[in-house]
């Protein structure tokens, strides 16, 4: 099997063709515009593989997605290109509306037209998988989970423009009868994350004893998840999900990003212990809260369990203790991202809209 992968070059895209390449047979074709948030190496040794292809195509051109599908034929596509940080969101919303929802839009155009161009057979086998978040549905209370029933209820520029796009994922599925399906997945972490996001920004300033800038009161919820779990979560979504159905991935992770920062603080205190440093989480500083900053999000992810038998295999524990010995093997990436011009910056205070985003 042939898939199309977008967003391959980011951090969950680049964890689902590693995932790929390494336990399957399939052949994978990556589209991406290589973003500030792309990271090519990420591939690792996937990018060497004969199964793998890249093409330099932004999902904001149909004419070139076109062109893609019809020089590769794929028997699927998994769609995860996206502006996807929150806080860029709020200082800078068009590129989000302009790759999120009309970048979705002319994938979904061009795959339509690319679906009724095949032979029954591959027809029968062609999915397309969206890719979403579990922001789509707002903030919780205290208590309750997300289901697949929650309403959607989407609160940043960012949540809006990925609420959207799944929108119009359901209607190509329900007025074209393209097979569709879709999954909605809480906070990621792992190797290879963009620094702009909380546990790699935080493991980095911590590592050069800068301040650990945590927003508003620290109690915010996420409910997090180990990025190899949900590049395994979404590959069975794509070869065993239902058509029209959506399946919400979640780790049953839960903490506020206060313990968080206090937890990989001690990570590092226990594998990185620095003298001169003292103990870590004395570099934590109270910051300006973001704007319309969601209280919590929980995932309920009993479907994934039941009707695909996906479990995450690692615990917050076990996948922060991964992710932190990642960063100290590894320390000539962040260099790199520094180098190209992101040092740890504070977004989302709107107004301070950043450069251009491509490179
Ligand atoms: P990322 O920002 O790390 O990577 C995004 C990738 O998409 C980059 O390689 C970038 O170059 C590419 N891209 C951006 N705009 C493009 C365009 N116009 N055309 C082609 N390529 C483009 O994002 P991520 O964290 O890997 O998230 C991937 C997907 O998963 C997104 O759709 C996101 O909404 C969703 N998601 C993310 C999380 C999370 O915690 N990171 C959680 C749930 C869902």
């Amino acid at each position: 099997m042939k898939i199309l992968v977008t967003g391959g070059a980011g951090f969950i895209g680049s964890a689902l063709i590693r995932h790929l390449i390494r336990e399957t047979e399939h052949e994978v074709v990556n589209i991406d515009a290589l973003t500030y948030a792309a990271n090519p190496d990420a591939l690792e040794k996937a990018a060497d593989d004969h199964r793998y292809a890249f093409e330099h195509v932004n999902i904001r051109n149909g004419e070139a997605l076109r062109r893609v599908l019809v020089k590769h034929q794929p028997d699927g596509i998994i769609h995860l290109a996206a502006e996807s940080h929150v806080d860029r969101s709020i200082d800078g919303p068009d590129d989000f509306i302009q790759t999120n929802i009309v970048g979705t839009f002319n994938l979904l155009d061009a795959a339509r037209a690319y679906y009724e161009s095949l032979d029954s057979a591959r027809r029968a086998r062609f999915r397309f998988h969206h890719v979403s978040t579990d922001e789509v549905y707002g903030s919780l209370g205290d208590e309750g989970l997300f289901t697949e029933e929650t309403p959607y209820a989407p609160n940043s520029p960012y949540s809006a423009s990925k609420a959207s796009s799944d929108h119009l994922v359901r209607a190509w599925q329900h007025t074209y009868n393209l097979p569709t399906v879709l999954s909605n997945c809480s906070n990621n972490y792992g190797p290879w994350q963009f620094p702009e996001k909380l546990i790699p920004l935080m493991i980095l300033n911590a590592l050069r004893g800068r301040p650990l800038p945590v927003y508003g009161d620290g109690q915010n919820v996420r409910d997090w998840l180990y990025v190899e779990d949900h590049a395994r979560a979404l590959h069975q979504v794509f070869e065993q999900g239902r058509i029209g159905e959506r399946y919400n991935i979640g780790g049953r992770n839960e903490a506020t990003n206060l313990d968080l920062v206090h937890t990989l603080c001690a990570t590092l205190d226990e594998l990185a212990p620095n003298p001169d440093l003292g103990a870590r989480e004395q570099l934590i500083t109270f910051v300006e809260d973001r704007k319309g900053h969601d209280r919590r999000y929980a995932i309920d992810a009993t479907k994934m369990a039941d009707e695909l038998g996906w479990q995450p295999r690692e615990t917050l524990e076990t996948g922060l203790q991964r992710t932190v010995q990642w960063y100290l093997d590894n320390p000539g990436w962040a260099e790199s991202i520094r180098d190209a011009g992101y040092d740890g910056q504070r977004l989302g205070l709107a107004g301070n809209a950043h450069a251009a985003n491509t490179r």
